[in-house]
């Protein structure tokens, strides 16, 4: 078997550039909490694959379920030859998504596929053309989700023109709104600020969508304001438009209950869904309101791929290992762990500005102490501190000064622990 460095050395003549590693580390295995490099080191995973391997890495139940499937068949695209799995992980989709009015949901492939189409979907069924989305935002790298996402650098450098009708309001972002403690904007009043900004630039009636993610994730796990999901949920509805909660970091139980968007009881009109959703194979799902999802005329929704059956077999797998597991409750878990020691970590450290989140999608954001002026090199020094004791850990942030901590919902307390022991000696 190759080393690390000999494949990092064929990767340098074969990959391209543009394609980034948070670790130079080749993968050999992995399981529940850590994975294993082909030089024979184990890493404790504080990333899961960027909040995908929810129920674990090659989690039993997935392989069995894979396993099978892949044996009957591989392929035979659901928009030529339908099978059940599609339809029962559209029911799933259906059941476990907050709202009780009639809804249908289409499966895809990634994150980005999944809002492209939410977008095309509430265009359609509203007849209407401007998607509001908001600072600090990542919906995904292709045309139009680079347009919907915010930060320049990497996303959208150099990569335009992009797609118009996209129009920006500022989001509820505490510690930056000067509201910790208290002070500052509360959900309301933040909530009204964005409001003020799509009533004057784009016109409630203009409006088809408003996209948000209920938290924010490669924008630096910002947590809104109580109250100003609602509010903006409610002004979207009055506008005639459509709520779409983009829950792909967020969903399956990452944050402690099955979608972020039960903890401000929102009911969104559509939802994205993917990463946690298919226990490690890609399929992404679109979500909601029978009359705005069936709205759309038959063959306008589709592609090769969407609810591949071997991805199919692996996120009902993934469902029934979070329904057994009660994985929502071990994200919690995770949360009562993770916070306090975070804390605890941060009352002697002045570099660090907050600790937030919710459930397994947990942050710290750094900055100059006495200030909230970004650290973004002291971020990337603790990560790499991280990285140099074998803990797995990401950043991000529109500042790239935010450490974020997304480990399997089903990690040992071992494993946390040990995490935790190493992030306080990289703090140090
Ligand atoms: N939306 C959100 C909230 C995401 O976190 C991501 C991925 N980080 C995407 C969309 C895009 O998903 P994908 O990478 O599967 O296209």
């Amino acid at each position: 078997m190759s080393t690390s460095a000999e494949l990092h050395k064929r990767r340098i003549a074969a990959v391209a550039r543009g394609v980034g590693s948070t670790i130079s580390a080749y993968v050999d295995h992995a399981q529940s909490g850590t994975l294993t490099d082909v030089d024979g080191r184990e890493w404790i995973d504080f990333a899961s694959g960027i909040a995908v391997t929810n129920v674990g890495n090659a989690a039993p139940r997935v392989v069995a379920a894979v396993r099978e499937q892949v044996e009957k068949f591989t392929h035979t695209c659901f928009m030529v030859a339908p099978y059940e799995s599609y339809v029962s992980v559209c029911e799933q989709l259906i059941d476990l998504t907050p709202g009780t009015f009639e809804k249908r949901a289409a499966l895809f492939n990634s994150g980005a596929e999944a809002v492209e189409n939410a977008v095309k979907i509430a265009r359609h069924a509203t007849g209407r053309q401007a998607v509001v989305v908001f600072d600090h935002a990542y919906h995904g790298r292709t045309n139009l989700t680079m347009a919907l996402t915010a930060k320049n650098m990497p996303y959208k450098h150099r990569f335009g023109p992009f797609a118009p009708e996209v129009y920006r309001a500022p989001m509820s972002y505490p510690l930056r709104d000067g509201s910790l403690g208290g002070s500052g904007l509360s959900g309301a009043e933040a909530a009204r600020r964005a409001i003020d900004v799509i009533e004057k630039q784009v016109g409630a009636g203009n409006v088809a969508a408003v996209l948000i993610e209920p938290i924010q994730g490669e924008g630096g796990f910002v947590v809104p304001a109580p109250g100003f999901l609602p509010a903006i949920a409610a002004w979207t509805a009055e506008a005639g438009a459509v709520f779409i909660a983009d829950e792909i970091q967020t969903g399956f139980c990452r944050t402690g209950q099955w979608f972020a968007s039960e903890h401000e009881r929102l009911e969104p009109d559509l939802i994205t869904t993917a990463k946690g959703m298919g226990g490690g194979l890609p399929i992404a799902g679109v979500v909601g309101r029978a009359e705005l999802m069936d709205a759309v005329h038959a063959g306008g929704l589709g592609g090769t791929y969407g609810g591949n059956p071997v991805a199919c077999a692996a996120a009902l797998a993934a469902i029934e290992t979070m329904r057994e597991l009660d994985l929502a409750a071990s994200a919690r878990h995770i949360e009562s762990v993770l916070v306090p020691a975070l804390r605890e970590i941060a009352e002697n450290d002045a570099g660090i500005a907050e600790v937030r989140g919710r459930g397994a999608m947990i942050a710290v954001e750094l900055v100059r102490p006495g200030t909230i002026e970004p650290d973004p090199v002291r971020t990337a020094a603790v990560s790499k501190a991280c990285h140099e004791a074998g803990l797995l850990t990401l950043t991000c942030g529109t500042y790239g000064n935010v450490l974020r901590f997304l480990p399997p919902l089903v990690i040992s307390d071992a494993d946390l622990d040990r995490g935790v022991a190493i992030l306080r000696a990289a703090f140090q």
